[in-house]
């Protein structure tokens, strides 16, 4: 479903990825890890062109991203993002932040928007604080709520960049949970995240990157228990 071809990123004089490749299959859920500074944040906004490519290829289905004649905006469609801090709109409820973009983008009607708002703030656990604002939810509640919104617009793939990174250790459990569900029920998935757990348990491949290259790639088994490079031990090492 996802093509990277030769993917490279600078800024400046700074070459932050140098040639990545990397495919994602209909249904499969494609951990990636490494230090920071390695660029795999960099790399998942070049999948929706938050950033701009230096150069190289990126296919999403049948479109080539890193066309200049793709409109970027069809693509974003069906390409949910989560980030690390939630980015809700404050002045709106739950319900209102994930309706908005269906009614602004997919053009669905007030109605149909509200339908499946709350059948998406319910499918993440949160069916008794759809009227709720954002400063009065917790930070677990508040990006599952992106995570409902996300999912409100249909997306083929969803990516996540360290969705649980800002969150106080007692409710990532919650919005692992619902990662954990989302991929079980065959969503496809690039995920971030330095949770070794989640990414020995549900990940289909585990890639490690480092400097803008990936180093290694594998199921969870090969990549946990017998990494082929140095640098993969030490990092998997350190932080499990
Ligand atoms: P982390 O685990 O800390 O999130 P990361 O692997 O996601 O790290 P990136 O955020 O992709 O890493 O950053 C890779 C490199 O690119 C870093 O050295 C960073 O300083 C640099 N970088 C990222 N964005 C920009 C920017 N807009 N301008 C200049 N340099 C940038
Ligand atoms: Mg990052």
């Amino acid at each position: 479903i996802i093509r990277i071809r030769d993917l490279h990123k600078s800024y400046g004089d700074t070459e932050v990825l140098k040639g990545i490749d990397m495919d994602v299959y209909k249904g499969e859920v494609v951990v990636i890890l490494g230090p920071s500074g390695s660029g795999k944040s960099t790399m998942l906004r070049c999948v929706n062109r938050l950033e701009e490519p230096t150069s190289g290829h990126i296919y999403f289905e049948d479109t080539e991203i890193t066309d200049k004649k793709t409109n970027i905006n069809e693509v974003r469609k069906h390409v949910g993002m989560v980030f690390q801090n939630f980015n809700l709109f404050p002045h709106l409820t739950a319900k209102k932040n994930v309706m908005i973009a269906q009614e602004k983008v997919l053009k669905r009607s007030k109605e149909e928007a509200e339908r499946i708002a709350i059948e998406q703030l319910q499918r993440v656990g949160l069916g008794d604080r759809m009227d709720h604002y954002p400063d009065g939810l917790s930070g677990g509640q508040q990006q599952r709520v992106a995570i409902a919104r996300a999912l409100a617009m249909n997306p083929h793939v969803m990516l996540f960049d360290e969705a649980t990174s800002a969150l106080d250790p007692e409710l990532v459990r919650g919005v692992l949970d619902v990662m954990r569900e989302l991929a079980r029920e065959g969503m496809t998935m690039m995920v971030v995240t330095h949770e070794m757990g989640f990414a020995r348990d549900v990940a289909d491949h585990v890639v490690f990157m480092e400097n803008g290259v990936v180093i290694e790639r594998g199921a969870p088994d090969e990549v946990f228990n017998n990494p082929k490079s140095e640098r993969t031990r030490a990092f998997i090492g350190n932080i499990a």
